[in-house]
């Protein structure tokens, strides 16, 4: 994606580094527009919110997602929103640190349910499998930890690492 290239070209230059292009697709799912997967170097969007916003979704998600990996690669593991990624957002891609997105999430809002695990990773539930857990039919496990997901009430008010979820205010 250009904007992609775009920013890391800017980074590299300011950077004087090399660091190459990370992976990009579209497997975000729920409310949050876009995560950054440090391990693995890749960066996933929201295709739902995409499609409804626009080009002002991959300018605001693109370079925020992009500054965790680069604070990764640089700093190793910091704080998600900390010091080291402002100072990625704005002086080195030079875009405002903003850490919530603001855009719409009535249609994907319904669709899913966020449950958490000991990792603290975010699970998103579909309607099926929420309503199964809340019969007391199934329970499901996180592939990391190993520990039984628990439905998170407050999870669009809680910033996971390396995810830009929903503005709350
Ligand atoms: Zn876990
Ligand atoms: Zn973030």
């Amino acid at each position: 994606m250009q904007t992609l290239r775009d920013y890391l070209a800017r980074a590299c230059r300011v950077l004087k580094t090399d660091y190459p292009e990370p992976e990009l697709n579209y497997r975000q799912r729920g409310t949050t527009a876009g995560s950054a997967c440090l391990q693995t170097w890749e960066i996933r969007l929201n295709p739902v919110l995409l499609t409804e916003n626009g080009p002002g979704f991959i300018q605001d998600v693109v370079p925020h997602e992009l500054a965790h990996l680069l604070v990764y690669r640089r700093f190793g593991r910091v704080a998600p929103h900390g010091r080291e990624w402002q100072w990625m957002m704005t002086e080195v891609l030079g875009v405002p640190a903003v850490r919530t997105h603001r855009f719409d999430v009535t249609s994907v809002r319904a669709r899913t349910f966020t449950y958490r695990c000991q990792c603290k990773t975010a699970h998103e539930l579909t309607v099926r499998r929420h309503n199964k857990v809340l019969r007391g039919e199934s329970q499901y496990l996180c592939r990391h930890c190993k520990s039984t997901l628990v439905w998170d009430n407050s999870a669009a008010a809680i910033s996971s690492p390396c995810d830009l979820t929903p503005d709350q205010s």
